[in-house]
């Protein structure tokens, strides 16, 4: 089988190389989350295609990164205007497989699909190329594609992850071999579509689908390959981080996280409940969610109180439902990776205060692998669960005094993707932002994002930072042409 209809959409399950649809021997089970039905059979690629992939776009690579700005922006102007125009198909087809809802699909993020690459498509047309002075000499500063660029993305928000490397990365003059994740491999495929039908040139973008050892690890090793992108697990960024080191190839890591709500006696109590019950959304399956809430001692009570109130009223099921507030886990695998966590934290000695379990009924009756919103008290610093990314709609709430404390409880971890500080004090803001160890501090707010502004993270969150200039860095060989004095040449 070459195609899937996935909510009524035909959807290519075969790899895109060099502008062609090649399939491999071997497939992979695509199951949904919603109800663990096996969607689509998805070709199972390997060191051979991912060979023919990089070919492609190493051929493709001349042409593409020669070609003047302007027509290589307009070009991905086109394929933001594609993903628009079939905008609904992308949120169906991204909700039946990987769970996530699809209200958010229809209204926040596949419109941010079509903002990665246009942003970038129009921030390149921007880049400035500076000229400056060295006794007479001239220095000329140029922004040089870099090449075949990997990039390597999990499964949480997969177009969206996708093209957000994507984007820059063409924008920049690189070609691209993607590797979706397999466990929802399926918008990668439709997003080929589109950029083919938006005139982008054969083997400028490629799509090797298959398992992360399987295609992904030749992918990352390619001696040819001139940058990887990798979002998702410290481990395989381990991993991908000594294949790429062979080849000496630049890699920009986007990896987990462990992040804190410090909410303080003088906040906003509203605004600080309404973030901390957003930490459930996507059932706790994001990299930046802030799943330690660090409450001050004088508003710790009725924090919890009001916190428990709403967190009680989320309502979890079908994500094509518009009621739902939060769907399922990516799997049944995943799923008992997260209560593997939830029960050592119990035998731990962790008080379960909300959840504590997979949501059995709703899973006996849909199939699917729905997992309770979770809150855990008396919690110990160094305990796995408040040490190490569950990934799952799982939070723990801890009691702090003084503001030091709540600062030094939120940096004691290996991370450092982000915080969030909710504060009625403009100094108490500023003091605190600046001692804490985050990629990104939010004040009063979450999750705003603007894509000039620098992301990645600290410690064991990732290597780099993208958005902006910081994109543009990464996936250029920025050189330095010095012109001797007017005269010698
Ligand atoms: P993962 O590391 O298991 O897999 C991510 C991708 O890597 C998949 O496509 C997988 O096939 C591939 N892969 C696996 N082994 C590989 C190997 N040896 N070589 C090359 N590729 C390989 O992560 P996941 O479970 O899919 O995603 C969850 C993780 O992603 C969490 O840790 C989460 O915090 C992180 N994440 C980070 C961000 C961010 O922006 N910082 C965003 C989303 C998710």
């Amino acid at each position: 089988m070459t195609t899937a209809v996935v909510a009524g959409v035909e959807v290519d399950t075969r790899h895109w190389i060099g502008g062609e649809r090649v399939a491999s021997a071997d497939t992979f089970p695509d199951v949904s989350p919603l109800d663990g039905s096996v969607i689509a059979e998805v070709s199972r690629g390997g060191a051979a295609e991912v060979d023919a992939a990089v070919a492609a776009a190493s051929a493709a690579f001349p042409t593409w990164a020669a070609m003047p700005v302007a027509e290589r922006s307009a070009i991905l102007l086109r394929v933001a205007e594609g993903v628009e125009s079939r905008l609904e198909d992308l949120a169906q087809v991204e909700t039946r497989d990987n769970g996530s809802l699809l209200r958010s699909h229809r209204r926040g993020v596949m419109p941010r699909v079509a903002m990665n690459i246009r942003f970038f498509a129009e921030y390149a047309l921007t880049l400035s190329h500076p000229d400056f002075d060295t006794r007479g000499h001239r220095n000329h500063v140029s922004w040089d594609p870099a090449g075949v660029t990997a990039i390597v993305t999990p499964w949480n928000a997969p177009l969206m992850l996708a093209t957000w490397r994507i984007g820059p990365a063409l924008a920049a003059g690189n070609t691209v071999v993607a590797k979706p994740p397999e466990w929802a491999p399926l918008t990668a495929s439709l997003f080929a579509d589109i950029a083919h039908e938006a005139g982008l040139p054969p083997g400028v973008f490629n799509v090797v689908q298959g398992l992360g050892t399987e295609a992904g690890a030749p992918l990352v090793a390619h001696p040819d390959v001139r940058r990887v992108c990798f979002t998702g697990s410290v481990p395989t960024s381990i991993r991908i981080g000594e294949a790429a080191a062979r080849n000496v190839t630049p890699v920009s890591f986007e990896l987990g996280g462990k992040s804190p709500l410090l909410v303080f006696d003088d906040a906003d109590l509203d605004l600080a409940v309404d973030i901390a019950v957003e930490q459930f959304d996507n059932s706790g399956q994001v990299c930046l969610a802030a799943v330690r809430m660090l409450v001050q001692d004088g508003i710790y009570d009725e924090f919890r109180a009001r916190f428990l109130e709403r967190a009680r009223a989320i309502k979890q099921g079908d994500s094509r439902d518009e009621s739902v507030d939060i769907g399922p886990l990516i799997g049944r695998t995943h799923l008992e990776r997260v209560d593997g966590f939830v029960q050592r934290a119990i035998a731990d000695g962790a008080e379960v205060v909300l959840g504590g379990e997979p949501n059995h009924e709703l899973n006996a009756e849909t199939g699917g692998f729905y997992y309770r919103p979770t809150l855990f008290e008396g919690v110990g610093p160094s305990w796995e669960i408040t040490c190490q990314e569950v990934f799952g709609p799982v939070l723990t709430l801890q009691r702090f005094g003084a503001d030091d404390e709540g600062v030094a409880m939120a940096n004691d971890t290996e991370f450092g993707l982000a915080a969030t500080i909710v504060t009625g004090s403009r100094e108490r803001a500023e003091h605190v932002s600046s001692s804490l160890r985050a990629g990104t501090v939010w004040i009063n707010c979450f999750f705003v994002r603007d894509l000039s502004a620098p992301f990645g993270g600290s410690g064991r969150s990732g290597i780099g930072r993208e958005g902006g200039l910081w994109s543009f860095d990464f996936y250029c060989d920025v050189k330095n042409s010095v012109f001797a004095p007017k005269g010698w040449i």
